[in-house]
């Protein structure tokens, strides 16, 4: 078990590696994860968004890397991996939260690459960083690593089939690796966040005219998630002050997913 100096940010001193950091949920985690006291490397494709985030949180005294990386890609990852161990010592904490939306139409409509677009990069990605996080971890005796699911990974909606099938898988995951490395004492969460103002969102309310009104028809709280207060219960269940958490999925949806 792991135990926390009172008064220190619930990160403090982690090296926490961050996928999908370069906007979302993602990009918003960096900055609540510095503010906790973590070092972080941030992954994504857009380099220079990762950089200029970077360079922000520099700016504010914050250390921070990246390493630009495709998740779908596992020599990638691996490198990502390494450049935390190299630049920082270790890997204490890591944030899966890369993930695409996908083509949206009826599934019968889709073709194979559609499929294989949404299910490599939301589950190959997040198989591809535990694998290699988990290699890290192990070395320095454990870690605490949180998947991003989604509602969809708990109950169908209007989201696409395979968008829903690759956030289930993500669950099936984070169960398996949790069970598998409770005794190296490694935490394995996942969060399944609701609708969450990003790009991914935004993208899908221009596509789909009147999605945003049937969207928040079915929000209790009558708006959406900023990231931030995504980004924060991840930050948590990152922390030492999760540690009997593990195998767990948090909705962080607004209540969405309670009817
Ligand atoms: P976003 O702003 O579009 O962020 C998606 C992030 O994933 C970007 O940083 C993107 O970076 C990265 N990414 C996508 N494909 C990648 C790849 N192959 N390799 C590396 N990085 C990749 O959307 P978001 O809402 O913050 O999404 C973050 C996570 O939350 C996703 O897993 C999403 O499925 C999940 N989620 C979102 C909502 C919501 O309502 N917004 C709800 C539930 C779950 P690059 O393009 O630079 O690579």
């Amino acid at each position: 078990m792991r135990t926390m100096t009172q008064g220190q940010g619930s990160l403090e001193g982690k090296v926490a590696l961050i996928t999908g950091a370069s906007s979302g949920i993602g990009a918003a985690a960096a900055r609540v994860f510095v503010r906790e006291g973590a070092r972080v490397v941030l992954v994504a494709r857009r380099e220079d968004r990762i950089a200029d985030i970077v360079a922000e949180l520099r700016a504010d005294g914050a250390q921070a890397s990246y390493s630009a990386a495709d998740v779908q890609v596992s020599a990638d990852v691996e490198r990502a991996v390494s450049h935390a161990v190299e630049t920082y010592g270790r890997l204490d904490v890591a944030f899966n939260n890369a993930g695409a939306g996908g083509e949206v139409a009826p599934l019968h409509l889709l073709e194979d690459k559609a499929y294989d677009l949404v299910m490599d990069t939301n589950v190959r990605g997040v198989w591809n960083c535990l694998r290699h996080e988990i290699r890290a971890m192990t070395e320095t005796g454990g870690g605490s690593i949180v998947n991003t699911s989604s509602v969809a990974g708990l109950v169908a909606s209007s989201v696409p089939a395979p968008y829903i099938a690759a956030k289930h898988a993500v669950i099936g995951l984070t169960k398996a690796a949790a069970v598998e490395y409770a005794r190296s004492d490694i935490r394995v969460n996942a969060i399944a966040p609701g609708l969450t103002r990003s790009e991914m969102v935004e993208d899908w309310f221009a596509r789909v005219p009147g999605q945003e009104a049937k969207s928040m028809a079915s929000a209790p709280q009558n708006r959406m998630a900023a990231p931030e207060e995504v980004a924060e219960a991840a930050a948590w269940l990152c922390s030492d002050r999760a540690s009997f958490v593990t195998g767990a999925t948090l909705p962080v949806d607004g209540g969405r997913t309670t009817w």
